[in-house]
């Protein structure tokens, strides 16, 4: 064998996740690997934690990146917080609602399903049935930002109803963190993780998560130890907690360096002001892509601005198309999942990637590669849309 260095090839990445990564993340990765109890990593560390608490709008203490892609936060929610036994309402409405049911179910816990159609925001109304109908339930789970679909629930009213019928709840914000609005805090969530590669524009492998006062309590008063060590977060407070850090596992030194050169980047924007960005990156994406004669999957009021679900005009071949904007283009746009496999793509404006650079390459491929797999589109105007959206703004 005589393997040489590999050398990725150069695309857009406008999927839903990874996205983009900033250059200046990438540099920052670059920088010399120092000992993860170091003095001077341990004071990085104490800036990500307040970062992040920035990033996600609250003032929790237990606000920190779990060593692991946004999967083992959404695990660490589950396996702190659910006692074997427990009944926990999962509100699912696409793939990673399912996800935490399988955690649930992983946790030992009873899952009470909600379910709503793929394409729609997860219904209050559903929920605060299904917590009468369970009234020993004491926590509830939903996704703010569903990726497979491009929809956004209102994460405020839903934790509202849990609180009101004494649940905690667990909210999956992999892709609104840095994107839309969230305000943990505000909205009084309690057990909230995310992800690093969708708008933070850090290539994936760290969970950011946050925990309030009432979720710290349920896992102190926990009758049962937590079956997963790695994710056990009395430990891992340990090691990222304020006083002397104890050894725990060996963290993603480097991994961390992108990750405060990210958050600290959306400070310098500020946060509203990468609100902003998304929602204007959208109108302007919006304007070329119904200009074209497409359409969107999700209603305009539930729609997630910097994950865009568009359906794929009668006799066109998904697979083919996405294949021809990677191998002509070097543009990487999401394929549909489950039951929206082969009628939708998912176009990505995440954190660095959503500009009008990335806006105005991803309408002009997809109207190429479209027209010429003689798809029913308008040909010549959806440049012309998105540029009209943009100065709109
Ligand atoms: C991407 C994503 C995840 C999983 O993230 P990984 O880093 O792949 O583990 C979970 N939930 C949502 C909503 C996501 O978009």
């Amino acid at each position: 064998m005589n393997f040489t260095s590999f050398n990725p090839p150069v695309r857009t990445l406008m999927g839903p996740g990874p996205s983009d990564v900033h250059p200046r993340v990438l540099t920052a990765m670059a920088r010399p690997t120092i000992g993860h109890l170091d003095p001077a990593f341990v004071a990085m560390m104490e800036e990500i934690k307040a970062l992040l608490q920035y990033a996600f709008q609250t003032s929790n203490a237990l606000t920190i990146p779990i060593s692991a892609p946004a999967s083992a936060g959404m695990e660490a929610c589950f396996v702190n917080l659910v006692e074997p036994g427990e009944k926990v309402i999962v509100c699912i409405n696409g793939v990673f609602g399912g996800r935490m049911k399988e955690n649930v179910e992983r946790s030992g816990g009873v899952p009470i399903v909600v379910d709503d159609a793929w394409g729609e925001p997860v219904d209050p109304n559903k929920l605060d049935d299904a917590l009468k109908a369970h009234r020993d339930a004491r926590i509830v789970a939903f996704v703010h930002a569903e990726t497979s679909t491009g929809v956004q629930s209102d994460a405020r009213k839903l934790a509202e109803i849990a609180h009101h019928h004494d649940c905690l709840a667990i909210v999956d914000t992999v892709t609104s963190l840095g994107g839309s609005p969230l305000k943990v805090d505000e909205w009084d969530l309690d057990a909230v993780f995310s992800g690093s590669q969708k708008c933070l524009s850090c290539p994936p492998g760290l969970s950011p998560v946050t925990f309030n006062d009432r979720a710290v309590d349920k896992i102190k008063k926990r009758n049962t130890k937590i079956q997963s060590w790695f994710l056990d977060l009395n430990l891992v407070m340990g090691y990222w907690g304020s006083g002397k850090r104890a050894y725990h596992h060996t963290a993603p030194v480097n991994q961390l360096y992108g990750l405060h050169e990210a958050l600290a980047m959306l400070q310098e924007e500020g946060l509203e002001n990468a609100w902003t960005r998304h929602q204007q990156q959208h109108h302007a994406l919006r304007s070329g892509i119904e200009a074209m004669g497409l359409s969107f999957l999700v209603h305009p009021s539930a729609r997630l601005p910097q994950l865009n679900a568009i359906m794929v005009p009668e006799g066109v071949d998904e697979a083919m198309l996405r294949s021809r904007l990677l191998n002509e283009y070097n543009l990487e746009i999401g394929a549909g999942l489950g039951e929206l496999a082969g009628k939708i793509v998912r176009i990505g404006l995440m954190g660095y990637g959503a500009n009008m650079k990335n806006v105005m390459y991803c309408l002009e491929a997809l109207e190429a590669v479209l027209a010429d797999m003689r798809a029913p589109i308008r040909t010549g105007v959806a440049m012309n849309a998105a540029q009209s959206a943009a100065v709109l703004n």
